[in-house]
């Protein structure tokens, strides 16, 4: 606890005068940037030992992400820096308005096992680039990730700047004791929820990653091929363990046996017939993970529910086959908790008026995907419904647009991160109000009845 005082004392001290200007973030960014390049061997490696990642999956959702962040961040933060005039209302005539925006200051990112370098480095590009000094905890589940990480940052950064601390719970637990300025938090709606009462005490500002059941809906005017060609990427790599993968799919049912079958395709065509045997798929994260998986399928196959495809597990390996699941039940703890692996049931419907009324009774999903050609279809759902992102005809493809915020909403989170979303996150964006000739002084008392008419003149105008 101590040196995790001292740490933040230093950061605090050392950023008192506020962020650094424009070439000293661009440098720090272009650090980080070589950084990542030199390190990619030792992070394929990493993410390997941590949870068997593919190396394709490695450079595809972890670093290119991050190298993609950084490129995007150095591009634009001379604009982002500078940032903008505001018109002045009637009553703000011979005022000149603008907003700048300014570091937050000292700033925690704490990270999740499931993408750990991606997503304890993504919201870092964003700090950095706003000019904040940063104390970043990765996961305790990722364990050569998180070694690898502090030996990264440590190589670019001086502490005061950028520092690693390593750990569980405990560890979380006496940072968010620091009265940081922000915290930006990526992981489960339970402890973003303790993340927030922590913050409550010293009133830091919060961005919050969170995750929750993304739903699928795949419409009777679905190009199912293209459906299935995209929903068994968006859960099956990284083995499921996504916050925007998908974790069901509501199916209409008259599509419903062909995608059951291009499903099976896709399945057999990105892993060949036994899963278990290709390079090409991650393993569950923890024995913890693994049992309660395992535990909701057993629960739910036992009251019902039929496994369409796969169903295979080995937990001397932490396996679980890419696994299709039909006739579950809303009921069913697999109908309610974030499913976060390789298990997707499939849920026939007959009207979407029932799918949307089951979406909403839910706490908002990070993101909600439609199939659908008709464009009356799509635009009732996203009328109707909630969600952090929705997706069409794809998914999880908008977590990688530079341009696009991220984020969730309600249960699924609250603030948003990437490019200028991310600046803006661990930016206080401070008004600047000058005074040129301004003629309110007009209107200062005593409230004489010529007072009165002017203000009574411009509550006309402007009213
Ligand atoms: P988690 O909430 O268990 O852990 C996240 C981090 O919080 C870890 O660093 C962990 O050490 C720390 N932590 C755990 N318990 C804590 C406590 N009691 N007090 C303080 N800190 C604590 O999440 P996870 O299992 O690592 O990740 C999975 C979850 O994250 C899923 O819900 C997923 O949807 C979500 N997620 C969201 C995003 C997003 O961008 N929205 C991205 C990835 C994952």
């Amino acid at each position: 606890m101590e040196t995790l005082t001292n740490l933040f004392t230093a950061q605090k001290t050392a950023h008192l005068q506020g962020g650094p200007d424009l070439a000293a973030r661009l440098a720090s960014l272009q650090a980080l940037r070589a950084a990542v390049m030199r390190y990619q061997p030792q992070i394929v490696a990493a993410l390997a030992a941590d949870f068997a990642k593919p190396e394709a999956e490695v450079m595809l959702s972890e670093i290119l992400p991050v190298l993609q962040e950084i490129t995007h961040a150095r591009r634009h933060l001379r604009g982002w820096m500078r940032g903008r005039r505001v018109w002045p209302s009637l009553a703000m005539l011979g005022t000149s308005g603008r907003v700048q925006p300014q570091p937050r200051g000292v700033c925690l990112i704490i990270a999740p096992w499931n993408y750990p370098f991606m997503l304890a480095l993504g919201p870092l590009v964003s700090a950095l680039a706003a000019g904040n000094a940063a104390i970043v905890k990765p996961s305790e589940l990722a364990p050569a990730t998180s070694a690898l990480l502090a030996a990264l940052l440590a190589e670019v950064f001086a502490p005061a700047q950028v520092a690693v601390a390593q750990g569980g719970t405990e560890v979380s637990t006496a940072l968010l004791e620091l009265p940081f300025d922000h915290i930006f938090f990526t992981g489960s709606p339970a402890v973003g929820r303790i993340v927030m009462a922590a913050a409550a005490k010293t009133l830091a500002s919060v961005t919050l990653e969170l995750g929750g059941k993304s739903p699928v809906i795949v419409g009777p005017g679905a190009d199912v091929q293209q459906a299935a060609r995209h929903i068994a990427w968006g859960k099956f790599a990284n083995a499921g363990q996504t916050c925007v993968a998908p974790d069901h799919v509501f199916v209409h049912h008259s599509v419903a046996k062909a995608l059951t079958v291009a499903l099976r395709d896709q399945i057999a065509r990105f892993y060949g017939a036994d899963p278990a045997q290709s390079r090409h798929f991650a393993r569950i994260i923890s024995d913890r993970h693994f049992t309660r998986l395992n535990g909701l399928m057993q629960a739910a196959t036992g009251a019902g529910a039929q496994v369409l495809d796969g169903g295979q597990v080995d937990a001397a390996h932490r396996y679980i086959a890419p696994t299709l699941i039909g006739d579950t039940r809303a009921d069913m703890a697999i109908s309610q908790e974030e499913l976060f692996g390789p298990i997707l049931p499939l849920i026939s419907y007959e009207d979407v008026a029932e799918v949307i009324a089951r979406i909403n009774a839910n706490p908002k999903p990070l993101a909600l995907y439609i199939f659908d050609k008709s464009q009356v279809f799509i635009n009732q759902i996203i009328a109707q419904t909630a969600s952090g992102a929705v997706g069409i005809n794809l998914v999880m493809m908008h977590f990688m647009h530079p341009n696009l915020p991220f984020g969730g909403i309600g249960n699924s989170g609250q603030g948003a991160a990437h490019g200028h979303a991310g600046f803006v996150a661990f930016s206080h964006e401070k008004p600047i109000l000058t005074n040129r000739f301004s003629a309110l002084p007009l209107l200062f008392p005593p409230y004489t009845p010529r007072v009165r008419r002017l203000i009574g003149w411009l509550a006309r105008l402007t009213g």
